[in-house]
């Protein structure tokens, strides 16, 4: 399967102050089967990586500049964008995930790539 990417516009006027990644699995609501095929509603996932950017941002009280999300079934590409910085709560978000693939194999990750705004 082909990785799918899609950007979340937040409040972008300046630079961006920081930045952290996310992941999580992909929310069955997102998904329609057509003959077979696993489809995805774009208008529903990109409602869904909305609110988790905005989520995310709130957690860590900062406001979004921007978040760039990778959906794959690739681990190294899990890696690869899920450590940003090597902390304990990106490395535990990768594991996570990485466990997940091992399970559901087809089961797509979406990890975000997040910029906090000024
Ligand atoms: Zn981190």
């Amino acid at each position: 399967m082909t990785d799918v990417e899609l950007s979340v516009i937040g409040d972008t006027r300046g630079e961006p102050s920081g930045y952290d990644s996310a992941i999580a699995a992909v929310p069955d609501g997102c998904y329609l089967m057509i003959d077979g095929q696993r489809a995805l509603k774009v208008n529903v996932l990109g409602r869904a990586l909305r609110e988790l950017s905005d989520a995310s941002a709130a957690n860590v009280g900062e406001r979004l500049h921007h978040a760039n999300w990778t959906l794959t079934t690739d681990p190294e590409t899990v890696r690869r964008l899920g450590l940003m910085h090597d902390c304990a709560a990106c490395r535990a978000g990768v594991d996570q995930a990485l466990a997940r693939l091992r399970e559901v194999p087809d089961g797509e990750i979406a990890v975000g790539q997040l910029w906090w705004a000024p």
